[in-house]
């Protein structure tokens, strides 16, 4: 079992490697909005979690929910945009808060099937976190490619109507980099590997009958 201080450690990692991704993802998530939004993403983001990380720089001692807090907290008064609030107030009330559902193109896309993948992978199958961290991020990556045909229902990209069609959503591509960089830190400061063999979960949404 880690301790508190080791997960604190993890969060400051995790923030840290998060600000970092973002930065050097800043332009290609920029080009991304600039299709089908207002080129502001990857900027947003980038400035975002930059605060997130100078407020948080000298938490080592503290709980790690209060890192979290305090990271969200800097993320939603730093970010403009939409992106700011949905995930500054915590990827679990993304959907609250933005009321998208999975199919409006957005960052929901991505979230929804890799939280629901990380519940069934611990809750049923009983992988071990890593595995099960591995799959929502594969299910992350799913969701990226699921919002290329959609049309947007959510956000700016709606505005353009069909015109969004054909169209990566940036959110849904930053959720992933974030996912990505969590699984990172978590390989680090987690025992055991990550099995690639283990039972893949279906996605609630394709759950057979007899599955
Ligand atoms: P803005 O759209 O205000 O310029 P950003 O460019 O930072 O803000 O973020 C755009 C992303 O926010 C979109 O690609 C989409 O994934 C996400 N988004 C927009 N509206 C919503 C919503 N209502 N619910 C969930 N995600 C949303
Ligand atoms: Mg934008």
């Amino acid at each position: 079992m880690v301790d508190s201080n080791d997960q604190t450690a993890a969060v400051l990692e995790a923030i840290e490697a998060i600000t970092e991704r973002i930065e050097s993802e800043k332009q290609h998530l920029i080009d991304l909005d600039s299709a089908i939004g207002d080129a502001d993403h990857g900027a947003n983001l980038a400035r975002g979690f930059e605060a997130a990380h100078e407020e948080t720089a000298d938490m080592a001692d503290a709980d790690p929910a209060n890192v979290v807090k305090t990271a969200g907290t800097a993320l939603i008064s730093e970010v403009g945009g939409a992106s700011g609030p949905l995930y500054g107030g915590y990827l679990e009330k993304v959907q609250d808060r933005g009321d998208a559902r999975v199919g409006d193109k957005t960052m929901v896309d991505a979230i929804v099937p890799a939280v629901d993948t990380y519940r069934k992978s611990i809750e049923e199958d009983d992988l071990h976190p890593l595995t099960a961290l591995s799959k929502a991020v594969d299910a992350a990556e799913r969701g990226v490619e699921f919002t290329v045909p959609l049309q947007a229902k959510k956000g700016r990209a709606s505005y353009l109507g069909a015109r969004s069609v054909g169209h990566q959503d940036p959110g849904a591509t930053s959720t992933l980099f974030m996912l990505e960089e969590l699984l990172n830190v978590a390989s680090e400061h987690l025992e055991g590997d990550i099995d690639r063999d283990a039972t893949s979960p279906t996605i609630p949404d394709e759950e057979s009958e007899d599955g």
